[in-house]
């Protein structure tokens, strides 16, 4: 390559340092023709090498999510000021991008392929990371993997299509890898069916759950009592929010636990519970 040629590159690629023009050869689908040339000179087949990478299902795949995203530039295009934009702004952005790629393929969403999921998280939506991540990855799995045929039956698809958006509120602040030490309760109440969720004291505090500060469910895990005696952590589908209102519910008071090092795109959250009353339905109980 000439000098002549470089130095416009340069310039077409890199621009005036300004916001707006940051973005370089892939915003303006430029590539170095040097870097066109040896990829000429390739060896072996990319498609081939992918396929056995992914799986052939997997690379049909990424090649539609590429195509997509190629017609739609909405799904992509705001991510190159996400380091210029306010948390707020981070957050508007990329629950825009979902219910894009919702209105797109809304095929995605309902299904039961967490291998895709995760591609499409990981790679399309950026920074390893996203809004409802934990809500696709983990809240609708427990309901796939822990719930009877009934309970999936009743929550599955509402989930998925994110007319319930939840979290997975396992690590306490008191307990991250020690589970077996979590401490909030979940009480039968023969009388009126019911298990009652409580915090005892703030070391049992919910801390860190993706979406636990937005999100209007949880799929939380505390310790069964019945009758004084112990049986253990179990999950619970607990509803956290007002769906007419978005409020939280009496005897729960949830937030965000604030700015992260990296991950702001997610509502990393904390909740107290004080005696909240659920149907002893709410139980997971595919192995029960
Ligand atoms: C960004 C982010 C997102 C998260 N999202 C969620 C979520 O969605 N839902 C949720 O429930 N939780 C979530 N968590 C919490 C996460 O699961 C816990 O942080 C994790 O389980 C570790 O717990 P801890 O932070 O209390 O650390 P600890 O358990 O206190 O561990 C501290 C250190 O001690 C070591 N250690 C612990 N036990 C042992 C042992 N027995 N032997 C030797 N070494 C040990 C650990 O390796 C670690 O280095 C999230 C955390 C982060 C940072």
């Amino acid at each position: 390559m000439t000098t002549e040629q470089r130095a416009e590159i340069i310039c077409n690629t890199t621009g005036p340092w300004d916001s707006k023009t940051l973005g370089g050869s892939w915003k303006r689908g430029i590539v170095n023709p040097d870097l066109e040339e040896e990829r000429k000179n390739l060896s072996f087949d990319t498609d081939e090498l992918q396929k056995f990478f992914y799986t052939e299902p997997m690379f049909n795949f990424i090649k539609e999510m590429n195509e997509l995203c190629a017609k739609h530039p909405e799904l992509y295009e705001g991510l190159l000021h996400k380091y210029e934009l306010t948390r707020e702004e981070i957050f508007d952005l990329h629950w825009k991008r979902i219910h894009r790629l919702m209105e797109l393929k809304p095929e995605i969403f309902l299904g039961h392929d967490y291998k895709k999921f995760w591609y499409i998280w990981s790679n399309y939506f950026a920074d390893v990371a996203h809004p409802v991540a934990q809500h696709q990855l983990m809240f609708c799995a427990c309901i796939d993997f822990l719930g009877s045929e009934e309970q999936k039956a009743e929550w599955f698809e509402p989930a998925r299509r994110m007319n319930m958006v939840g979290c997975y509120a396992q690590t306490e602040l008191g307990h991250g890898s020690f589970v077996p030490g979590i401490e909030t309760t979940a009480t039968l109440d023969m009388k009126t069916d019911e298990f009652i969720i409580h915090t005892p004291h703030v070391k049992a505090a919910k801390y860190w759950p993706g979406q636990m500060a937005m999100g209007t469910h949880a799929i939380l895990f505390a310790r069964v009592i019945v009758d004084e005696n112990d049986y253990g952590v179990w999950p619970f589908m607990v509803q956290l929010r007002s769906l007419e209102d978005h409020m939280p519910l009496p005897g729960i008071e949830i937030g965000d636990v604030g700015a992260k090092l990296g991950f702001n795109m997610i509502d990393n959250g904390y909740g107290i519970f004080t005696h909240v009353r659920i149907p002893r339905t709410n139980l997971l109980s595919r192995f029960v």
